[in-house]
This record gives structure tokens, C-alpha cells and sequence, in this order.
């Protein structure tokens, strides 16, 4: 503090004239005394700028619990800031769907350093012929979970209850403060017309998000995105009222093994047969058991064979014709009208696999 340094150098400079020595002495003591009480004035400053740092340091720690737990991001690693990648966010329904529609093309984000997020909206809880509720659960929580792993991805699980979604308000915050959350550039979801009401709904809630998440005073708590994600759906086999047409097709075949490895994992929907599977699908006989693994795994191969057939001309919108035309297994996505509308040159800067 100045006001003890300058005290301090008048004792130093008066004890330095002797014949004043009684005139100095009590300047000294003024001095020691003022100084005594700078002292204790500057440790109490101290001591209640420390108190004021902890406090602050204690409410942030609270704050920043809060926010992690509150909005389905448990356990989840938000990238660095500014490290140049990519940041993608996928939802679907159910604790199986954007592996299915999009586990190659995360694989092949994932490669390249880019940070993918898979995100259930629904926990899963009735997907099953056998079992359900809390168990079933967690059991599907497990099998994504190890689906993440094989994918190099991150995944969450939201605790809705399977067949019970509804796009409301409280869900329409929900799905916009993750997209926030994860600063994403692509978001992907199902459309809103599909066979199943979750999926549908899933398609409602993120459609709803998309101009939501540029929005400052909706949900002001988690800071609203300056730059609106592009967003996509996935595909499907639905026509009315209109059909999937894939804006971005993706060859998948050097990343497919490791995608059926992934879905072989999930054994409650697949190898089991998920709601409407039986005990008939399930052998006891180990021989037979490998047969019905690898029938799962023939049937996603055909269903990512089919859907490179299927758009056979879009691939070759971005591969050169000799590669397009030995796509084996393929994803494609379609382009939502809301949200960023990014031209072919950004398209490829959004999946990066073309080059
Ligand atoms: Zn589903």
C-alpha cells in the first residue's frame, strides 16, 4: 500500500538525525501507530477481498453444476472453443435411431477431429417384447452407450418416456437449449412426417428450435446462437405429402463394418427384435445364435446398400462418376428450409468427405 511504504520511510529518514532525537522518537511512534492501523486495515481489505473471491468462486461452481445437469448434457465433454472443427448434433427418438440413419456418416466426422453428439430423446422404455420400463431403460442406455464408444462419438440419453413425446413448450426449450449448448453447425433429425409418433414429434421439436436457438429472450439463460446451424433430416420412406430427397449424399463403405459392429451392440432392438420382436428370434443353439447376428448385420448392410441405389444419382452429384457408380453402402440427408441454407462450396465444408 503507498500509505504504509511512505510511513515507513519517514521513520527510516527522521531516526537518521540524531540531535532531533526526542522530536523524532515521537514522530516514530505516530508513525508506528498510523502504520499499525494501516496494517489492520489493509489485512482486513484482505480478508474480506478473499471472502469476496471465494463467494464468487462458490456461486459460479453452482451455477455451472446447474447448467450441466439441468439441460440432459450429464456427462457429456463440450468441445474446445475455437478449435476449427465441427460440431454436430443428431436427434432422434429412440436410443437406436441416429445410429442407424447416421452412425457412418459420425464415424467419418469423428476421423476427422469433428465433434459429434447423438442425442435419444426419448429413454426407450417400452422398446422391448419382454421387458420394460426403468430397466429396459437402463439396459439401452448401456448398449448406446457402447454404440458410442465403437463410433467415437458422444451420446446422450433424454428421460422422456418411449411413446410418449409431445412437442411442447417445455420440450421445444429443451431441444433448443442442447443445440445451443453444443454450438452445433449441423443439426439432423427425422422429419415430421413419419410412422411413428416420437420420430414425428422429434421432427416438431427440433423444426420448432431451428429459429428458436438465433432467439436472445427465449430460454435467455443459455445464450442465443449468432450464427444459425444448417439443419437436416433424415431419410425415410414416407411419400405423402412429399418424399425424402437427399440434398448430401455420403458413401459410407469405408467406415460400414464398424457401423454394424455398432448397431450389433444394441442386441435389445436388434438381435431381440426390439417391441416387436419374440422368443423365437432368439436361439439357444450357439451356432444358430451367429447365424442370427449376422442376419442383423446383412439386413443394415442391404438397408444402406438400397439407400445407395436408391440415390445413385445424387451420389454422383459428389463423387466423380467411377466412384459414385461403386458406392456400396451409403447415408444421405435432406436440407430443412429453415435454418442456415448453405450452397454446394459450404455443403462441402459441412461434410467434409468429398475431396
Ligand atoms: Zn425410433
Amino acid at each position: 500500500m503507498p500509505g504504509a511504504f511512505s510511513s515507513r520511510a519517514r521513520i527510516f529518514l527522521l531516526t537518521r538525525r540524531p540531535n532531533k532525537l526526542v522530536f523524532c522518537r515521537g514522530l516514530a511512534d505516530a508513525a508506528v501507530e498510523r502504520l499499525s492501523v494501516e496494517t489492520k486495515t489493509s489485512q482486513l481489505m484482505k480478508f474480506l477481498r478473499n471472502c469476496l473471491a471465494i463467494w464468487v468462486a462458490l456461486q459460479l461452481t453452482v451455477v455451472a453444476a446447474w447448467a450441466g445437469a439441468a439441460w440432459g448434457m450429464e456427462g457429456v465433454a463440450l468441445p474446445p472453443e475455437g478449435d476449427g472443427k465441427l460440431r454436430i448434433i443428431c436427434f432422434g427418438a429412440h436410443p437406436d435411431d441416429c445410429e442407424i440413419q447416421a452412425g457412418g456418416t459420425a464415424m467419418l466426422w469423428a476421423k476427422r477431429g469433428h465433434h459429434v453428439l447423438f442425442v435419444s430423446v426419448t429413454n426407450g422404455d417400452i422398446g422391448h417384447w419382454r421387458e420394460a420400463g426403468g430397466p429396459l431403460a437402463q439396459r439401452r442406455r448401456m448398449e448406446v452407450a457402447e454404440a458410442h464408444k465403437i463410433l467415437g462419438i458422444q451420446g446422450v440419453v433424454l428421460d422422456i418416456h418411449d411413446g410418449e413425446l409431445l412437442p411442447t413448450l417445455e420440450n421445444r426449450r429443451l431441444i433448443t437449449k442442447l443445440i445451443r449448448q453444443w454450438k452445433a453447425d449441423v443439426v439432423i433429425a427425422h422429419r415430421p412426417n413419419d410412422y411413428h409418433p416420437d420420430h414425428r414429434y422429434t421432427g416438431v421439436l427440433v423444426q420448432d428450435a431451428a429459429y428458436m436457438v438465433t432467439v436472445p429472450f427465449f430460454c435467455p439463460d443459455v445464450p442465443a446462437m449468432k450464427k444459425n446451424p444448417a439443419f437436416f433430416y433424415f431419410p425415410d420412406r414416407f411419400q405423402k405429402p412429399n418424399p425424402f430427397k437427399p440434398d448430401v449424399m455420403v458413401s459410407v463403405d469405408a467406415v460400414m463394418e464398424k457401423k454394424l459392429d455398432a448397431l450389433g451392440v444394441m442386441e435389445s432392438q436388434f438381435y431381440e427384435g426390439g417391441a416387436n420382436g419374440s422368443a423365437a428370434l432368439i436361439p439357444s443353439d450357439p451356432e444358430k445364435q451367429k447365424a442370427r447376428h449376422q442376419q442383423v448385420r446383412d439386413g443394415f448392410s442391404r438397408r444402406n446398400q438400397a439407400l445407395a441405389d436408391r440415390f445413385r444419382a445424387q451420389l454422383a452429384d459428389w463423387y466423380p462418376a467411377d466412384k459414385a457408380a461403386a458406392v456400396k453402402h451409403a447415408e444421405g440427408f435432406e436440407l430443412c428450409e429453415y435454418g442456415a441454407q448453405p450452397d454446394k462450396t459450404q455443403l462441402k465444408k459441412l461434410f467434409p468427405f468429398f475431396d
